[in-house]
């Protein structure tokens, strides 16, 4: 299991690894199996140009994560022979499930890292807390987290074995996916089901349970997977997220998200559930 670290470890114990942070974009050593890893202390140098380990990550078993953020445009003019530069999305397969998650760790603390330099309430310079990941300021001591946004993504079905998938505004491929949306401060998670799932298919669920969730680093995302019964009502999408959406049957489902997805995960464990 992973354990985060807050306080900076001896770096002359143990394994350390280093993720390197461009923009959006991280820095993997490639092997000739074509699968990724993290980068040793000293690949993670030669392409800095410098110490690497702005901030401590975390320890997996006996090896230390660090990310580090390489400026802008460097990892083009650095030598990268045995290296890739991807997005987390394009990663995601080629470097361990383990060290993806820890990518996207990566990505998302060094950005929180990075927009919270300062006190929003007061505007001195804020200090990490060495005992919680938090920065706080000394003068009024304003803390702040790193940000997430929780959101819900249901599979809805219906007693005659269909389920019911929409499709969004913005995809540009003709995929079907479970229904998502973003909590409100204020509503239980069961609160947001029940309004995003009127809101963007005008029906009513009931019978509401938890099915696991997902860290979704796109940014600063998780996701919570819930199943829902369809309760009452016809499907009229609101075409403004949704475009269309259908009740499917699980021999004629239509183009579904691939695997790395919750959604994905709801869908094959309603088929399962339907014995196909
Ligand atoms: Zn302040």
């Amino acid at each position: 299991m992973f354990e985060p670290l807050f306080a900076h470890p001896d770096r002359a114990i143990g394994e350390h690894r280093h993720i390197l942070v461009t923009g959006s974009r991280v820095v993997v050593r490639v092997d000739v199996a074509g699968s990724a890893r993290a980068l040793a202390a000293g690949d993670a140098a030669a392409l800095l140009g410098r110490e690497p380990g702005d901030l401590i990550l975390g320890r997996l078993d006996d090896v230390h994560y660090w990310a580090s953020r390489l400026p802008d445009g460097q990892e083009k003019s650095g030598s990268l022979e045995d290296h890739r530069v991807g997005d987390l999305r394009s990663l995601h397969g080629v470097l361990s499930d383990a060290e993806w998650n820890i990518a996207g760790r990566a990505t998302q603390l060094l950005e929180w890292q990075r927009d919270h330099q300062f006190c929003g309430r007061c505007g001195a310079p804020n200090e990490a807390l060495s005992d919680t990941r938090a920065m706080r300021c000394p003068a009024d001591g304003t803390t702040v987290f790193p940000r997430l946004s929780p959101a819900v993504i249901v599979l809805i079905e219906r007693s005659d074995g269909r389920c019911l998938l929409g499709r969004n505004r913005g995809w540009d491929i003709p995929m079907y996916s479970t229904l998502a949306g973003f909590v409100e401060p204020g509503e239980t998670l069961e609160d947001t089901v029940h309004r995003e799932v009127f809101e963007e298919v005008g029906v009513r669920v009931g019978n509401i349970r938890y099915f696991g969730s997902q860290p979704w680093p796109f940014p600063n995302s998780l996701m919570l997977g819930f199943v829902a019964e369809w309760a009452e009502g016809e499907i009229s999408v609101d075409g403004e997220e949704v475009i269309d959406a259908q009740w499917f049957s699980p021999d004629d489902l239509p183009m579904i998200p691939p695997p790395m997805s919750i959604a994905r995960e709801l869908i094959d464990d309603w088929l399962a559930r339907a014995g196909s």
